[in-house]
C-alpha cells in the first residue's frame, strides 16, 4: 500500500502537526515485544510513572488519559463539586477549546473566565474574583487553574506563581496547571519542574505529551495524592482507561528516561526566539507578546497572511488575542525558521 503523502513541508500552524520524537517511537517499539497485562498493570506504565516521580523529586500519583481535553476535564472534576466554579484566564484552553468537557465531567461546575495581560491570570484579578461575592447565590470558587506555558507563549514566572498560591492557600482555593505545554515551559524557565508545580502550590498537573513529542497521552500528576482517590474509575467511565496502557506509556519511559523532553523543548523554544527575532525585523509586523516558550503570536497585514497562505504556509490567526499564531515543534529546523521569514520578507516588501 502507498502511504498518503505527507504535507510538503514542515508547518507553524500547531505543535501537533509534526510526528512522534524518536525516543518516544523507539520505546513505543520496544514495548511491542510479547505479552503484558493491560490497563496500566504493567512494567512500562510502572516505570513511566516511576520516572515522572523522579523528576518532580517527590512521592505523586500518575495517570496518562488520551488527550489533553480528558485530562483536565477529569482533574478539575475530581477536584470539584458540581456547585464550585473554577477560575481561569479567558483564553484558557479549558473554556474556549474543550466544548464545556470540564463542566460536563464536572456536572456543572462553572468556569469563570478572567482577563489578563499576556494570556496571564494577575493575582489582583484572582483576588478580585474571590472577594467579590461571597453569598449561596454565586458558584463557590474551587479551583485556580493556570497554563504553563499560557495559550498566548508566555510563561508565569516563580514570582507570580508564588503570589498566587498564596491566594490559593489564603482563600482555601486548589491549583491546577494545564501543562500540555509544560516541557516548553520548563525549558523557557529553566528551573526544576518541582518549582513551578507543588513548591508553588500547584495540587494536579496535567503534562502534555502529544505536544512534546509523544503520538498519543497527557500525565495526570497528582501531587495531593488524597485528591486522587478513586479517580482510575473517573478514567474509565469517561472512556479514557487505556486496555494497551504500555502503549500510552512506553513513550514517556524513551522521552523522561535520557532527557530528551527537555532537549526537545529547548530546541522548539530556540525555534521560536528565531522566527520571532526574523519578525521584529521586517517592515510592517509587529510581535503581540512575548515569546518565551514555542508560540510567536504576530500582527501581520492580512494582504500578507493571504500571500503566505498562497504559498502554502499554514497557520491559526484565532487563538487568544487577534493576531497570527505561529507554532515550533520538537522537529522545527532553523532552515524551516529561515524559509518562512524569507517568504514574508519578500511579501511585505512586494506590498511595500
Ligand atoms: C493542545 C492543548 C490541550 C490539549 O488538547 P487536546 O486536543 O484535548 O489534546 C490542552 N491545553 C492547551 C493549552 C493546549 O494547547
Amino acid at each position: 500500500m502507498a502511504a498518503p503523502v505527507p504535507l510538503s513541508r514542515r508547518q507553524f500552524a500547531s505543535d501537533n502537526y509534526a510526528g512522534i520524537a524518536p525516543e518516544a517511537w523507539r520505546a513505543m517499539e520496544q514495548a511491542n515485544h510479547g505479552h503484558a497485562p493491560g490497563y496500566g498493570d504493567d512494567a512500562w506504565t510502572e516505570r513511566a510513572a516511576d520516572l515522572i516521580r523522579e523528576l518532580f523529586e517527590t512521592d505523586c500519583e500518575v495517570f496518562f488519559a488520551f488527550n489533553g481535553t480528558a485530562a483536565n476535564s477529569l482533574a478539575l472534576a475530581s477536584l470539584c463539586q458540581s456547585y464550585h466554579s473554577i477560575l481561569c484566564h479567558e483564553f484558557a484552553h479549558i473554556e474556549t477549546d474543550e466544548c464545556g468537557a470540564p463542566e460536563f465531567f464536572s456536572n456543572g461546575t462553572k468556569i469563570l473566565p478572567l482577563a489578563g495581560a499576556e494570556g496571564k491570570l494577575h493575582p489582583d484579578a484572582i483576588q478580585h474574583a474571590l472577594t467579590r461575592r461571597s453569598d449561596v447565590h454565586f458558584p463557590k470558587p474551587r479551583v485556580i487553574s493556570l497554563t504553563q506555558s499560557t495559550e498566548l507563549g508566555t510563561l508565569y514566572d516563580l514570582h507570580e506563581l508564588e503570589r498566587i498560591a498564596r491566594i490559593a492557600r489564603e482563600f482555601g482555593l486548589a491549583i491546577h496547571m494545564d501543562g500540555a505545554r509544560f516541557a516548553n515551559a520548563v525549558a523557557g524557565l529553566n528551573v526544576a519542574p518541582s518549582e513551578i508545580t507543588w513548591k508553588r502550590g500547584v495540587d494536579v498537573l496535567c503534562f502534555g505529551g502529544t505536544k512534546m513529542g509523544i503520538a498519543v497521552g497527557e500525565a495526570i500528576v497528582f501531587f495531593r495524592k488524597d485528591l486522587a482517590k478513586e479517580f482510575e474509575y473517573r478514567c474509565k467511565q469517561a472512556g479514557q482507561l487505556a486496555s494497551k496502557m504500555r502503549f500510552l506509556a512506553a513513550p514517556w519511559v524513551g522521552m523522561l528516561e535520557a532527557g530528551a523532553w527537555l532537549s526537545h523543548a529547548r530546541h522548539t523554544n530556540a525555534c521560536a526566539r528565531r522566527l520571532a527575532r526574523g519578525f521584529a525585523d521586517i517592515e510592517g509586523v509587529s510581535l503581540i507578546a512575548r515569546t518565551e516558550a514555542n508560540a510567536v503570536f504576530a500582527k501581520i497585514p492580512p494582504a500578507a497572511t493571504d500571500a503566505l497562505r498562497a504559498r502554502g504556509w499554514k497557520f491559526y490567526t484565532f487563538i487568544g488575542a487577534a493576531g497570527v499564531r505561529f507554532m515550533s515543534s520538537w522537529d522545527t529546523s532553523e532552515s524551516d525558521v529561515d524559509a518562512l521569514l524569507a517568504d514574508l520578507r519578500e511579501i511585505t516588501a512586494a506590498l511595500g
